[in-house]
């Protein structure tokens, strides 16, 4: 690759060397594949994990494994020169090897490259980001770019709430002064915002009694269910952008008994920080409207919101210049999912989310990345890491 001497972030250099990588960058896709790694299959993931320790000793990264007894081991890799004292923290890489798809997949959702396209399970969510971020380093170190440091994170129980690996990412989170998420695009956009999550239990006591003989005896733990279920249903304020989704219920064991048992799930999305006490004093706060009735209330939130903050805003409008001199115009946008971003954005750190491959299909049988999205995407997110 050539330079002038001038250009600080040589965008349209980066891109011409993302082209001719494409090969390459398609082939690591493809392996990376092919190692299936359902997040609660321990093994698999960690051979999935090998796979990238072995791309980041190539690339001549420092690695290192953090072990965990259930889940994969996590992989932290630094890249380029310790920041001096006093200098901003490293650039972070932060992305998840496990999918959702169990072993055996394949067998129905081959890896292949069709209608320019790469199909397979975990293709855009996310290995294609994860190969997009070796392929960028591997830019940057031939050009001899690489300024800063950049450490590069890669955990295995994402798609489970990555409750093992989040106390590691939000340590290696907390010396770095930006982060940039491998997730898939929101079609072309990057994600500035996501709503936190989190997750309630309702369970409900009542007493049992023949339907038919002693119905007065009874409190039916079902009845009272449907009435809590009204209660929380409304705490959505879609103005707000605040859901709450009762997804699961059940309870009772015979239709001629009255039950004395029933629960059910929630889901709750929260935009805001400050959502998540208020939401937690309303849940605390429900009461049985039989009071021989017993309401067990469980929950909290596990990944806070990602706020549009300032600084995540400035990593857009870096990431957004950077695009134009490319070519393309990156949007940006905000999801109700969540991801690992959610937890260094909470933490106050800059991060910028949807970085990884544009395509379609997470977590669905066409999950899928176009390929002529993955050289300007690969030279933006190189781009980022200069300087
Ligand atoms: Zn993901």
């Amino acid at each position: 690759m050539q330079f002038s001497a001038d250009s600080r972030i040589p965008m349209r250099a980066l891109l011409a060397g993302a082209r001719q990588k494409q090969g390459d960058l398609l082939k690591l896709i493809r392996e990376l594949v092919l190692a299936e790694s359902p997040s609660d299959d321990k093994a698999s993931v960690d051979s999935c994990m090998a796979i990238a320790a072995a791309q980041a000793r190539k690339l001549g990264g420092s690695v290192k494994l953090h072990r965990q007894r259930q889940r994969a081991d996590i992989l932290e890799v630094r890249f380029g020169r310790r920041p001096k004292a006093g200098a901003p923290g490293p650039a972070m890489l932060l992305g998840h090897l496990d999918t959702v798809w169990p072993l055996g997949t394949l067998k129905t959702m081959p890896c292949r490259e069709n209608g320019g396209r790469v199909w397979g399970p975990g293709t855009l969510d996310m290995k294609a980001g994860v190969a997009m971020a070796f392929t960028a380093l591997a830019l940057l170190n031939e050009a001899n770019l690489l300024r800063r440091e950049v450490v590069l994170l890669l955990n295995g129980d994402e798609e489970i709430g990555s409750a093992h690996s989040r106390p590691v990412i939000e340590q290696v989170a907390k010396e770095c002064a930006a982060v940039y998420v491998l997730e898939p695009a929101q079609g072309l956009a990057c994600k500035t915002a996501r709503k936190g999550v989190a997750g309630w239990r309702i369970e409900v006591r009542g007493i049992a009694a023949h339907a038919g003989v002693d119905f007065e005896k009874g409190a039916s733990a079902i009845r009272e269910l449907a009435r809590v279920i009204e209660k929380v249903s409304n705490f959505t304020n879609l103005k707000r952008g605040l859901t709450v989704s009762v997804g699961v219920a059940s309870g009772g064991t015979k239709s001629n008994v009255i039950p004395a048992e029933a629960w059910a799930e929630v889901d709750v999305r929260i935009p805001r920080m400050a959502d998540g006490p208020r939401l937690a004093r309303k849940f605390a706060a429900l009461k049985p409207a039989d009071p021989r009735c017993k309401l067990i209330v469980t929950g909290a939130i596990n990944r806070p919101p990602m706020e549009r903050s300032r600084g995540t805003v400035r990593l857009y409008r870096k990431a957004r210049s950077l695009a134009a001199e490319l070519g393309f115009v990156l949007n940006e946008a905000s999801t109700g999912g969540g991801s690992d971003g959610n937890f260094t954005a909470a933490l106050g750190i800059p991060t910028l989310d949807g970085l990884g491959a544009v395509g379609e299909g997470a977590h669905a049988r066409h999950e899928s990345v176009v390929i002529e999205h993955l050289a300007p995407r690969t030279a933006l997110l190189a781009g980022m890491l200069i300087g």
